[in-house]
């Protein structure tokens, strides 16, 4: 026990913090849903599979959201999959994620070359959605359908897998050596001026953001290899642990929320949740306050709190609220709190423990000065990347009206499809630049990644053009700019714009 502490106190007893981890995370293994979150099936009577008659209300699916009971709706019918849940060949981790919901759209985007599904599907039919939690979008006009076969056809006459894993594990394993050598150079090396510790920290925060941009992007839309032990490795390994934040928290924004509802007031987690008291205006819809005149100037410089507020939303939104923004979250289990719990403590421990403990060269607020700097570059990183893509002056935002939903008015009908809706609400930039492509996560081509997120970023800047070339024949129009100083002037163009006294709201509803 002496020798214990004796080991221990060159680091403190900080030091638990990592092995308090590795018990959390080990536990959280062994104690797999069989035996913690013990799951009784309660499918709907086989009387309601013969004759899928019934009707439901949008909160009637949203309450059979668990592994126990599990509803979705495609295509406003209703389908009851609690038997196919364990047996879903995409794993079932990524399905829990869609239960209790309207999940059309998830349901098309991740399945695009294959009809196999909808067949299976026709099943479990147990009745027809009566009301929607969100409008819903046109149906396809064709377009999304051709685009998929054109997909497919490019990658079995090339055999080529949509999923290759490798282009990722190439391109980000130099970033990672360059992450390791600043963290150690900052932290580790005696006698380094403090000035070359603040560069190093800065290079430290980008190669915290470009996995993040890169193959955890694709991890979180499964599109980086073919099984689970991929998307939640890589997805975990450099969100959760290396960054402290949490795949299941931006799962919920980013792929149930942003992905489904691109630019939807209302429904879009990434656009502010009320019409009032946020400090961005980003659409029409939004009360105008006379601070605004001046967002296309604050609000650049507070994009780098992102980093920093993506920490604490896993916990006050996510995991204790159950919601993220207007997307509600369904049940958690103790599995994930527990690996919550320990991916935190690894990053807290890396982040702030080791360099309190060992760099002793620094006072401590030249080391708060050096932590912040790391996150204030990633927060950049991460928002300027992705705010230019959705955030501009040429793109459309469409409007979910919270009343209506409440009183169960919906479904009103976007005048969009979604696939078109996905083109009309995306800018794409430098289509000719791979460094762009390597540094963005392939950002640069955003329009064709929303509307096939399965597939891997590798392939976009080969595949973009066959797509473009069908979305013209529909009369769709991808918007490129030549540039990302092109496409950040729109961004700032917007804010300005809407900064503005606005202009009566423009609603997008039929
Ligand atoms: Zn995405």
């Amino acid at each position: 026990m002496s020798c214990l502490a004796c080991a221990l106190t060159p680091l403190g007893w900080w030091a638990l913090l990592p092995l308090l981890a590795l018990q959390l995370e080990a536990f959280a293994l062994l104690h797999d849903a069989r035996v913690l979150g013990r799951v009784t099936r309660r499918p709907s009577p086989k009387a309601s599979f013969e004759n899928p008659s019934a009707t439901f209300t949008w909160q009637e699916l949203a309450r059979h959201n668990a592994e126990e009971s599990a509803w979705v709706a495609v295509d406003g019918l209703v389908y009851d999959i609690t038997e196919f849940v364990d047996r879903h060949p995409g794993g079932k981790e990524i399905l829990l994620f869609a239960l209790g919901r309207d999940a059309t759209n998830l349901f098309n985007s991740y399945h695009p070359f294959t009809d196999v599904p909808r067949v299976v599907l026709k099943k479990y039919r147990i009745g027809s959605l009566a009301t929607f939690e969100h409008p819903v979008y046109k149906p396809d006009s064709g377009f999304y359908k051709e685009a998929s076969q054109v997909l497919k056809r490019y990658f079995e006459e090339n055999g080529v897998d949509s999923k290759n894993p490798w282009n990722g594990v190439v391109r980000m394993a130099p970033v990672y050596v360059c992450f390791f050598a600043a963290y150690y150079a900052i932290y580790c090396v005696p006698g380094v001026p403090f000035a070359a510790r603040v560069a190093l920290a800065v290079l430290l925060g980008v190669c915290q953001g470009m996995p993040l941009t890169g193959w955890m992007h694709d991890a979180s839309h499964v599109s980086i290899g073919r099984s689970e032990k991929w998307w939640w490795g890589v997805g975990r390994f450099s969100l959760d642990y290396m960054s402290g934040s949490s795949m299941v928290s931006w799962r919920n924004q980013h792929v149930l929320g942003h992905h489904v509802y691109t630019n939807v007031m209302g429904a879009d987690p990434d656009l502010p949740t009320d019409l009032a008291g946020d400090p961005r205006r980003l659409v029409q819809q939004q009360a105008w306050a006379s601070v605004y005149r001046w967002q296309h100037l604050y609000l650049p410089p507070l994009y780098g709190i992102l980093a920093l507020k993506s920490r604490m939303q896993d916990l006050t939104e996510v995991f204790s609220k159950h919601t993220n923004g207007p997307i509600r979250v369904n049940p958690i289990s103790v599995q994930d709190y527990l690996r919550m719990l320990s991916a935190k403590a690894v990053w807290l421990f890396y982040r702030v423990v080791v360099p309190y403990v060992f760099l002793t060269a620094v006072s401590r607020p030249q080391l708060a000065v050096l932590f912040l700097a790391t996150e204030f570059t990633t927060g950049y990183w991460l928002a300027f990347n992705f705010q230019v893509s959705h955030i501009s002056d040429e793109v459309d935002f469409l409007f979910s009206d919270t009343a209506k939903r409440e009183s169960g008015k919906c479904p009103a009908v976007y005048e969009q499809e979604w696939a078109e809706s996905q083109i009309k609400t995306t800018i794409d930039y430098s289509h000719d630049s791979p460094l762009a492509a390597y540094f963005s996560g392939a950002l640069n081509y955003q329009t064709i990644h929303h509307l096939f997120p399965c597939v891997s970023q590798y392939h976009y800047p080969t595949v973009n053009p066959l797509i473009m070339d069908v979305a013209k024949k529909y009369g769709y129009e991808f918007k490129v700019y030549d540039s990302y100083a092109d496409a950040l002037a729109a961004h700032i163009r917007h804010l300005r714009n809407l900064g503005r006294e606005g202009k009566p709201a423009e609603l997008k509803l039929e």
